[in-house]
């Protein structure tokens, strides 16, 4: 299952598969703080780039919490053994109901700071998993919602990236991204 939808400078793509098989020039990673790895995508992307991303991501400075990457911000790897050049380890918001706003903020801020950092690294291709959609347990039609208007923001002025591909593993979320997709209105030209 695929579709697409065109926005000024560039388009979004929605693959209903497995993201480490993408061919793009950077895999975004749904990491967790300590960029040491977890479950889900996180889990997925470390067995299949194989250790030197590992080896990659101890060598990020740490914090004096012991964060490689607070919430809301990103950081880049090379990408081991995957068909890409880099990986792009984001850090989404854990939902909390009691502070939904804030939530929502920071993961459209994610997003946003991953298609800077990807345009930064000259990338024309970027996949994205649907951040914070799993154990982090954002619900995932307002998390389809702003993780899309975030990247159609995005695309409103020309950068280097011209195709986000959403790769979604289940035909729910799936669905869910294409109905958030077809929802979002075009931003008027100026
Ligand atoms: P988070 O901690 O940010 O919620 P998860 O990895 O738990 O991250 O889940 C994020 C989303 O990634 C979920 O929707 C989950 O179904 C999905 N997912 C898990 N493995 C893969 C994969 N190999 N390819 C694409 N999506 C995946």
């Amino acid at each position: 299952m695929s579709e697409s939808r065109d926005f000024a400078h560039g388009r979004v793509e929605l693959v209903q598969g497995d993201l480490v098989e993408q061919q793009v020039d950077a895999i975004v990673n749904a990491a967790n703080s300590s960029l040491l790895g977890g479950g889900g995508v996180d889990g997925a992307i470390h067995r299949a780039a194989g250790g030197t991303l590992l080896a990659e991501c101890q060598q990020l400075p740490v914090d004096g919490q012991g964060r490689r990457c607070p919430t809301g911000e990103c950081r880049v790897t090379g990408a081991g053994n995957l068909q890409a050049r880099y990986v792009i380890h984001a850090v989404g918001p854990v939902y909390n109901h009691g502070s939904a706003e804030q939530s929502a903020a920071l993961l459209r801020q994610v997003h946003l700071n991953v298609l800077q950092a990807a345009a930064q690294h000259d990338c024309q291709s970027v996949a994205f998993p649907a951040i914070s959609t799993g154990a982090y347990r954002f619900p995932i039609d307002e998390a389809a919602a702003i993780a899309l208007t975030a990247v159609r923001d995005y695309l409103a002025l020309p950068s280097s990236v011209t195709l986000v591909r959403f790769v979604l593993f289940s035909a729910d979320r799936y669905q869910a991204f294409a109905q958030a997709l077809s929802a979002i209105p075009a931003l008027e030209l100026e």
